[in-house]
């Protein structure tokens, strides 16, 4: 199959030399030319844009950051739709809100293009391993088509359900990822204020009920004090702002993911934004006299 691949960053980049790997065509477009270089390094072919990328290719894929960026390059102006042939499949993976996938799903279906919403969680390591899950709304026979090429980037493609229900589950994925980082940086910070060794506590709780992926892995990294993305704060707080959108529109309380969602906008606020999301710690250590 001849593959497209927009948005070439922390993310989309491994996600696109996966699919050369696994013997794939690949064509691809980025805003910046060094974002563009690896790729073409690597055997890809370059387009001048999204349409000329869309007119190569049977299935094109975007990961790009929020949902106008999505909007820009799926109808924007020399966007896919503008260049894409008969039967062409659009596949974002980037999170965003499952009202906005939908919509722009339904614009492009009145221009020919079936469009999957395929978020994924397992970040930048399991884009580089090719170990992403991926969560997918949008029709079966597209799925269908798609799904050798989710093989090449991540361990498991689940189709969740109609249009938007990627992002739905990407949005719960969301909650449970922010409220545990939110949650370890409060057990370290409590541990530090305590006197007590955090490096010890996580090694004792991992044997525990309290044993997560956040707290092996994130926890390992706030120890080092390794805040470089990875995840960009500024990104779980997009995030959440979609949970919290979400939650207003369906008459849903949400208490944990409110309280997070308000740490993200202080991550934000106090300067944090470019530094990975378990930056949260230095928020929290700030905030109680570190
Ligand atoms: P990133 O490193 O900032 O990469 C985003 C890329 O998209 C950048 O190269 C950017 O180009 C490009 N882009 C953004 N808007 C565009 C537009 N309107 N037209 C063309 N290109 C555009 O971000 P990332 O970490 O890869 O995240 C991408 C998506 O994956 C986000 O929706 C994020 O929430 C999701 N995600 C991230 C992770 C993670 O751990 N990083 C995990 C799961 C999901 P420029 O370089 O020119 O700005």
């Amino acid at each position: 199959m001849k593959v497209g691949f927009i948005g070439l960053g922390i993310m989309g980049r491994p996600m696109a030399l996966n699919l050369l790997k696994g013997g794939h065509a690949v064509t691809v477009w980025a805003r910046r030319a060094d974002s563009m270089a690896p790729l073409l390094d690597a055997g890809a072919t370059g387009a001048a844009d999204a349409a000329a990328v869309a007119g190569d290719v049977d299935v094109v894929f975007s990961m790009v950051a929020d949902a106008a960026d999505v909007e820009q390059v799926a109808l924007g102006p020399r966007g896919v739709a503008d260049g894409a042939r008969p039967g062409l499949i659009y596949v974002d993976m980037s999170t965003i809100a499952p009202a906005a996938a939908q919509s722009i799903a339904a614009r492009l279906a009145e221009r020919g293009v079936s469009m999957l919403d395929a978020p994924v969680s397992g970040g930048e390591v399991g884009a580089i391993n090719g170990a992403l899950t991926i969560m997918v709304g949008g029709d079966e026979a597209a799925f269908g088509t798609v799904a050798p090429l989710f093989v090449c980037m991540g361990k498991a493609a689940t189709l969740i359900g109609a249009s938007g229900a990627g992002q739905v589950a990407k949005a719960c994925n969301q909650i449970l990822t922010g409220v545990g980082v939110m949650a370890v940086a409060e057990a370290f910070n409590f541990a530090r204020k305590s006197g007590v060794d955090a490096a010890r506590v996580r090694e004792a709780l991992l044997g525990g009920f309290a044993y997560s992926r956040i707290l092996e892995n994130h926890g390992q990294r706030m120890l080092d004090r390794n805040f470089k993305p990875g995840f960009k704060a500024w990104m779980h707080q997009k995030d959440m702002n979609i949970v919290m959108q979400e939650a207003h529109r369906l008459g849903l309380m949400l208490p944990s993911s409110a309280a997070t969602a308000q740490l993200f906008n202080a991550m934000v606020g106090s300067g944090l934004g470019e530094e990975d999301s378990i930056a949260a710690l230095k928020l929290l250590e700030q905030l109680s006299g570190a």
